[in-house]
């Protein structure tokens, strides 16, 4: 998560709910206040989720002392423990911002009524005005309204802060100061009516989160002792043995111990077809035992399951801006005082120099504040965002943060890693060449004793073809072991020196390159064993692409990808045979990963954004210099879930073509409803001066019609799922 400022070593971080931080602005200004307050390092938020995360030098600034300073420009913040959720809000419309707006509007009616009615008895003249009864309803209704924003518009004063409790604290008592409560009264009640749906639409795009959470159960049964007991979720320890009937979620990250069932995963993974588990498996909390009597051993607490570290991941999502979102904080922060400023102009000039009448005057410049309110600008966008996201998370996608929804959505090029993405990523032996001196088992027999020392899934496939022919041999002495990353693996065997890898590795252009390239047919890999120069051996493996990813590739390209690429290590033929059967538009084979790196800046120079998709293990760099990078197998890899700027939770790779049309509609959505709120925004600024438009459309229409339009807009990303997207 980005902090405001830089983190040194000593920082921890202070994580609080803030009721009242429910736009932007709010929480603008608390991180203004917050960064002048010595210790504090760094403060970001989400107005959304409404939570806080103060990093502080502890030794300076104590959790207490960030809650009080919080507390003193008029918000309640309540310290929350890792892992642990922020309280539901109490539904709006019974909230004492709801009963205010009641009343505000009902005090008005009864004015409205009273007119109506004729019921007009004078209750005192002033040398100036007379005030009857249903004006004494107008001013209740006003300053009762008003009181949603007086308290806050003062502090926003004292901070200098042109926010719209400041502009609406204006206003309302300028309209009362001239007489116009009328006037003063709409602006007070609709505002606090306008507050409310705001507040309503944003709580809708939490709930969404904390529907996500919901998905793990609150209790679990485990065996301790011997004995069957059910105990909360969150007290589950790690060991635990954990009991699961047919139809029961698992309330944590685990390990099946016992038993063999279909597992529905796709809380997590979005894949829709459950998934056989059997002992030594592992399973994520949220997810379904379908069929069968399982026995898991809890691998994690429940606070740190994979599930709750989404909704965390989620949470923080939001306080990385897209640059939409940046441009919109930044042009608020002149176009609010630059319309405050015109409405003081429109206030004064014609009445001062042209003769105009004061009150019509005056009540045109309230009508340009009302409009200066940038609300609907700053809130659709982190509305979107939320959504957009929480969606994604809901079909297994996990976005990092809005500037990734954003970036996803405006991507021309995809690149993908063969082996592990496009592929399954476990090649098998399929044929053992040598060359001359050494029998296949031999050959296999030294591959192996090497290999052993790698990672690499064709140094596993090799170990498992040497098991099975009997010929792993544990006495062989390997030492200086070195792997050569993207193509083999040294190492001195028995006191000589042996290589295993790529043919171009072993030999220079040659017949016996020749050999390795006739045996690459049908999309095999082959590796060679050499010695001193020499080749003792070609081995063929074979790798089966994944069943998705044609299918995958050409919803790709009908969703609008003008360029999908592949990537590999692998030579060109194998890899020619592969993008052939899968559909790529293009192979770019014999790849080093730092030429992997320089690919993906060229076909970012070429033909614009890149994603970049891979297995997050052993291609994190070109993950990294990627516009987008997304990482598959998320769940059950902690690493890739950090390089990646977007996980796909499971290996299907229909998520792609999903998660590309979701960003794009959602990229749409963002735009389109900033173009929308500044057009009309514009239109209604420009008619005001010329009597066109009326205070009361100002906030129907430019502030509560505008912000409604857009969170509503924003909130629809939420509800699409997998299939319309
Ligand atoms: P990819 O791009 O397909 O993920 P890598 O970059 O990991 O592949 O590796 C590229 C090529 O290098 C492999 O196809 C293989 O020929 C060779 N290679 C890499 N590591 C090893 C190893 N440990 N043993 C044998 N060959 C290897
Ligand atoms: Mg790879």
């Amino acid at each position: 998560m980005a902090l405001a400022t830089e983190v040194t070593q000593e920082a921890t971080s202070v994580r609080f709910h803030v009721a009242d931080m429910d736009c932007p602005s709010c929480l603008r200004k608390i991180q203004g206040h917050l960064l002048k307050v010595d210790g504090v390092l760094g403060a970001e938020g989400s107005p959304v989720a409404r939570t806080l995360t103060v990093a502080v030098d502890p030794a300076r600034v104590t959790a207490e002392r960030v809650r009080q300073e919080v507390g003193r420009l008029g918000y309640v913040a309540r310290p929350l423990d890792a892992g642990h959720r922020p309280p539901s809000a109490p539904s709006i419309w019974g909230g004492s911002q709801a009963r205010i707006a009641y009343a505000s509007a009902g005090l008005f009616a009864v004015a409205m009524l009273l007119r109506a009615l004729g019921v007009v008895p004078v209750l005192f003249s002033l040398p100036f005005r007379t005030l009857l009864l249903p004006d004494v309803f107008l001013l209740s209704s006003a300053l009762v309204g008003g009181w949603n924003f007086f308290p806050k518009g003062v502090r926003s004063a004292r901070a200098l802060a042109l926010d719209m409790n400041f502009l609406m604290t204006i206003a309302i008592l300028g309209a009362v100061a001239i007489g116009e409560l009328t006037e003063a009264a709409a602006i007070a009640f609709l505002f606090s009516i306008a507050e409310l749906l705001e507040s309503y639409s944003v709580d809708r795009a939490r709930a969404s989160v904390e529907a996500l959470m919901d998905l793990a159960p609150s209790r679990a049964r485990i065996l301790r002792e011997g004995e069957e007991i059910t105990i909360p979720a969150e007290e589950v320890v790690t060991g635990d043995l954990m009991l699961l009937r047919p139809g029961e979620r698992l309330p944590a990250d685990g390990v099946v111990e016992e038993g063999a069932s279909a597992v529905d995963q796709s809380t997590i993974t979005g894949e829709s077809i459950p998934v056989d588990k059997t002992p030594g498996d592992t399973v994520f909390s949220g997810t379904i035992n379908r069929s069968g009597f399982l026995r898991v051993r809890a691998t994690r607490p429940a606070s740190d399951s994979a599930l709750a570290r989404i909704v965390r991941l989620i949470e923080d999502a939001e306080a990385d801006k897209s640059p939409t979102e940046r441009f919109v904080e930044r042009f608020a922060r002149y176009y609010t005082p630059a319309v405050t400023v015109a409405a003081v102009l429109v206030m004064t000039i014609s009445p001062l120099f042209l003769g105009g009448d004061f009150s019509v005057w005056f009540v045109r410049g309230l009508t340009l504040l009302v409009i200066a309110c940038p609300c609907a600008l700053v809130i659709s966008t982190p509305v979107a965002v939320v959504s957009g996201v929480t969606a994604a998370a809901r079909n297994g996608v996990l976005i990092k943060g809005g500037s990734y929804l954003e970036a996803m959505g405006g991507i021309k090029v995809v690149a993908m890693d063969k082996t592990g993405t496009l592929t399954m990523g476990h090649p098998r032996v399929v044929a053992v060449h040598p060359t001359g001196k050494l029998t296949e088992r031999e050959a296999l027999s030294r591959a192996a004793a090497i290999e052993a020392h790698s990672e690499h899934p064709i140094a596993k496939a090799l170990v498992d073809a040497a098991r099975e022919g009997g010929a792993l041999d544990d006495s062989r002495s390997v030492t200086d072991f070195s792997a050569e990353f993207g193509s083999g693996a040294r190492a001195r065997l028995d006191g000589v020196e042996h290589v295993v890898g790529k043919p171009s590795l072993l030999v220079g252009a040659g017949p016996e390159r020749d050999r390795a390239g006739e045996l690459a047919v049908g999309g095999r890999t082959v590796v060679g064993l050499a010695s001193e120069g020499e080749v003792l051996a070609w081995f063929a493996l074979a790798d089966e692409p994944r069943e998705a990813a044609a299918a995958a590739v050409s919803a790709l390209r009908a969703a609008g990808i003008r360029h999908i690429v592949m990537l590999t290590g692998d030579n060109q033929e194998t890899a020619d045979a592969i993008g052939e059967s899968i559909g790529v538009d293009e192979v770019r084979a014999g790849l080093l990963p730092e030429e992997k790196v320089a690919t993906i800046r060229a076909l970012e120079a070429e033909h614009g954004p890149v994603a970049m998709v891979g297995d997050g293990v052993n291609d994190g760099p070109a993950l990294a210099v990627a516009t987008v990078g997304i990482a598959m197998g998320a769940a059950g890899s902690d690493a890739a879930l950090e390089t990646a700027d977007i996980a796909l939770m499971g290996d299907d790779l229909t998520r792609l073509p999903y998660l590309y049309r979701l960003s794009h509609r959602a990229r749409n959505v963002i735009r389109g409803n900033i173009g929308m709120a500044i057009l009309v925004k514009a239109v209604l600024a420009v008619g005001v001066p010329l009597g066109m438009v009326s205070l009361v459309t100002a906030v129907v229409v430019g502030d509560m019609g505008v912000s409604l339009a857009v969170t509503l807009n924003a909130l629809r990303l939420g509800r699409a799922g997998a299939g319309e997207a």
